[in-house]
């Protein structure tokens, strides 16, 4: 590629509501520009390292014996009641409607569309064991939106979807995937950890998160400093017993509560007066969700203040998932031990400063009382999980627990009949029984893992791309093109020698002055960089600085070929 024929956007400016490196580092570099929240458009410059990245991941997949297909974006209303997800997937769906007044989504996941195809496609277990995959555009209307593509509301995702006729094929398919995703992040030339997952609200038996590494990363990972075992926090089971946490208590009770929806319902229903009501939140979810919290006095401490954010008092959240974020939370995180879907919102505290608290919980009409928040709480704060996990022994019996921060860029799960079940999808056994197929689900967020890379692997100038992602592995930049014939000469030869050999080259033809082509180079992440100058010419040699390099060396073009195999 000739960089005069081609369109670099990179910009000085960053957006203020560019947060973590990676985002500003792609809007600096040109690679995406935002036309609204959560939806970036992505530029030639960044298009290229996306196609790499979607690249390995069919090659992989391919490998793996998954079959690639392609599923519409847009999907029926219907399809999604028979699994009852329309109501219950909350408002991250996507909901719109066509001229007749007919609904759909827009696909934020395929479950539905590919157990149809199933149902009507697959008849016998001789089909079976199979594995569907597409590489496609999904839409979450993400509460927060933001880092970039990192969390946006449209972005590419990988899902692969597998059925069997039988645990066993299931659990086979599923060490086949894991094992095709360490190799696609390794090939990636990513640091990263696969991680147990939470199954939470979809079920299921096994589940396993691939995370890459970073300090910015918005999950939090458990890991043993001398074993594999490594678990998201979300799945708190998996530090609890290494916390020691308590039971909880005796005195924690269900009850229910009918219509208890404002502040007034609940001083009614529990003889609570609203001074002593820290907060009211008032959720109005498909399941008609409410949850209230403590008003009035200050004392309470950091753990509880953490969940409760500048939220207006009244707010009304649309879903759980408003719920978890506004709190700051996470599914199976919160609320009550034993009670891991308990949304930890407080309605009364007694004197006794932390105990036999009323708490909403996140079913309808229910709530608890007689919660104890120093032992029924769940720990959510970083910091409280590091003083309360790091050190302690692993579940699994070797080493110490450390935690890291980490980056979701992929999901399998085993599904089991859930979706199976719910849309009839059966083949013919053996014996000409009808059997319901089981499922694994298998998700790579291939936009994500653009962002995820820069946030790992950046300096102070700009991005440095492991050599699978790089938009072109080498650039060869020209000194004052215009003045010498020869100098361009030489680097034009230079460029169609390296792309002859298959080296993606871009040739820095734009005749920018020398600092300022080498800070777009640098700040757009090439690994290697040759600069083709009269001095070289003369002395018969390159100027060659590798991305990490510190300081660039004088080489023949030879020597450069080598380098670049
Ligand atoms: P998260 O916990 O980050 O919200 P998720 O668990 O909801 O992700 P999955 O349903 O497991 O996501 O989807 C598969 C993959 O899609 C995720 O592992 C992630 O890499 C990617 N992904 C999910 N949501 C987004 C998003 N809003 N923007 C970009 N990528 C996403
Ligand atoms: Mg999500
Ligand atoms: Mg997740
Ligand atoms: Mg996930």
């Amino acid at each position: 590629m000739r960089l005069s024929q081609f369109h670099l956007g990179t910009v000085k400016e960053v957006p203020a509501d560019a947060e973590i490196v990676s985002h500003q580092l792609m809007i600096r570099s040109g690679m995406i520009r935002k036309l609204a929240s959560g939806l970036y458009t992505w530029s030639p410059l960044g298009l290229r390292v996306l196609r790499k990245v979607e690249h390995i991941v069919r090659e992989e997949m391919n490998r793996a014996g998954a079959i690639e297909m392609l599923m519409p974006s847009v999907q029926p209303r219907e399809l999604w009641e028979e699994t009852g997800r329309w109501q219950k997937f909350g408002g991250q769906l996507l909901k719109i409607k066509d001229r007749k007044e007919q609904e759909f989504c827009y696909g934020p996941t395929h479950e539905e569309v590919v157990t149809d195809f199933a149902r009507n496609e697959l008849k016998s277990y001789k089909q079976l064991p199979i594995n569907f995959y597409q590489i496609q555009t999904k839409f979450r209307d993400e509460i927060r939106p933001r880092f970039g593509v990192m969390r946006a509301r449209e972005f590419l995702m990988k899902d692969a979807y597998s059925f069997h006729l039988t645990q066993e094929s299931l659990a086979q398919t599923y060490e086949v995937m894991y094992q095709a995703y360490a190799r696609i992040f390794t090939r990636l030339g990513l640091t990263f950890r696969a991680v147990q997952a939470d199954t939470g609200a979809i079920g299921g038996n096994a589940s396993h998160e691939f995370q890459v590494i970073a300090e910015s990363g918005e999950d939090l990972l458990a890991y043993s400093d001398q074993s594999d075992y490594a678990a998201n926090m979300e799945k708190a089971e998996a530090v609890a017993p290494a916390i020691g946490r308590p039971a909880p208590s005796a005195s924690l009770q269900r009850v229910d509560t009918p219509r208890v929806r404002t502040v007034d319902d609940v001083t009614r229903h529990f003889g609570v007066t609203a001074d002593r009501i820290l907060k009211t939140v008032l959720v109005r979810g498909n399941e008609g969700l409410v949850a209230l919290c403590l008003r009035g006095d200050h004392d309470i401490n950091e753990v509880k203040a953490s969940k409760l954010p500048e939220l207006p008092d009244e707010s009304v959240l649309a879903s759980e998932e408003e719920i978890l974020a506004a709190i700051g939370a996470r599914p199976g995180f919160i609320g009550p031990v034993g009670l891991p879907d308990t949304i930890p919102v407080i309605v009364d505290r007694s004197a006794a400063v932390l105990a036999d608290f009323i708490c909403g919980g996140n079913a309808n009409d229910t709530h608890y009382t007689g919660a104890n928040w120093e032992r029924d709480a769940r720990i959510t704060r970083v910091e409280d999980i590091r003083q309360v996990v790091v050190g302690d022994p692993a579940p699994d019996g070797h080493g110490t627990l450390q935690i890291a921060r980490g980056i979701e860029v992929g999901h399998v799960f085993q599904l089991g009949s859930k979706y199976a079940e719910a849309l009839n999808a059966t083949v013919l056994d053996d014996q000409g029984k009808k059997q319901v197929m089981l499922m694994g689900c298998y998700g790579i967020g291939v936009s994500r893992i653009v962002a995820a890379a820069i946030e790992q692997r950046h300096d102070d100038v700009g991005i440095i791309w492991p050599e699978a992602m790089a938009p072109w592995r080498a650039a060869v930049c020209v000194i004052n093109p215009k003045n010498s014939p020869e100098v361009s000469a030489a680097a034009e030869s230079l460029y169609n020698e390296l792309t002859a050999r298959g080296i993606e080259t871009v040739l820095d033809d734009r005749g920018l002055r020398p600092g300022a082509m080498f800070a777009d180079m640098e700040l757009i992440g090439i690994p290697h960089r040759v600069v083709v100058s009269e001095r070289g010419l003369a002395a018969g040699t390159l100027e060659y600085r590798a991305r990490t390099d510190a300081e660039s060396s004088s080489i023949t073009r030879d020597e450069l070929f080598e380098i670049l195999g």
